[in-house]
């Protein structure tokens, strides 16, 4: 049937709501696009360009799966985003274009190893040890533009064992859904199957084991998950 040496990987995919599946090919997240999170980091929130990293298609947890406690941290965080699904790839595609690249939107969570990333960034060194690691992209199901439109405003809220964490609104962003989109592609040639993780308001903390996560984002869906 194929002439692949080993077992061809499965292909990661993100669940629709209503039914069916969106493959996944790439995992691109927005770094410090909410102005409150980038002072909680330490950051001047100034409009400099956007910057981003990458996590594996293969970390997505999907379906309100437990997420394993990773390995090698004693500091995980939570980050609430606003997930992009790319239905149509392009490359340099001009910002009042971008939004019908998109196929579709969801809630996802941008798990961080905190104490591994700040390490990194004392010594100059790459993210993906801190951001890229097995199980890191819980992600609840995908809500077709097709039916909810593009949200440019909704409020966005994360909670810990029922406690409100991290709360704020898409809007606040400071690289919209579009503009990012836009500067992506001047890099990347992006396809269909990419997904865009677009940053998290302030209020990132710790979690531990058997945390429950849940988030919600207004008119687009919710994400839920226990750390196991
Ligand atoms: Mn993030």
């Amino acid at each position: 049937m194929s002439d692949f040496v080993i077992p061809a990987p499965p292909q990661p995919y993100v669940l629709v709501a209503g039914g069916g599946k969106f493959p996944v090919r790439r995992i691109f997240c927005v770094g410090r696009n909410y102005a409150e999170h980038a002072r909680e980091m330490g950051h001047d929130p100034d409009r400099e360009p956007p910057f981003f990293f990458s996590k594996p298609a293969d970390a997505l947890v999907i379906g309100g799966a437990s997420t394993p406690y990773p390995k090698h941290t004693a500091d995980l965080h939570h980050e609430i985003e606003l997930v992009v699904a790319i239905g149509i790839g392009g490359a340099d595609i001009p910002p009042a274009e971008a939004l019908s690249h998109v196929w579709g939107y969801a809630a996802g969570i941008d798990l961080t190893r905190r104490d591994l990333q700040a390490a990194a960034k004392k010594a100059g060194r790459p993210w993906d040890m801190a951001k890229g690691f097995d199980h890191s992209a819980p992600i609840g199901e995908l809500a077709p533009a097709s039916r909810i439109g593009h949200p440019a405003a909704g409020h966005i809220a994360f909670t810990v064992n029922g406690t409100l964490r991290q709360e704020g609104d898409i809007a606040q962003m400071i690289w919209p859904v579009a503009d990012a989109i836009a500067y992506l592609s001047g890099f990347f040639e992006l396809a269909p199957g990419d997904l865009i993780f677009t940053g998290t308001p302030a209020g990132v903390s710790a979690v531990v084991r058997g945390d429950r996560l849940e988030g919600t984002i207004d008119g687009v869906g919710t994400v839920a998950t226990t750390i196991a």
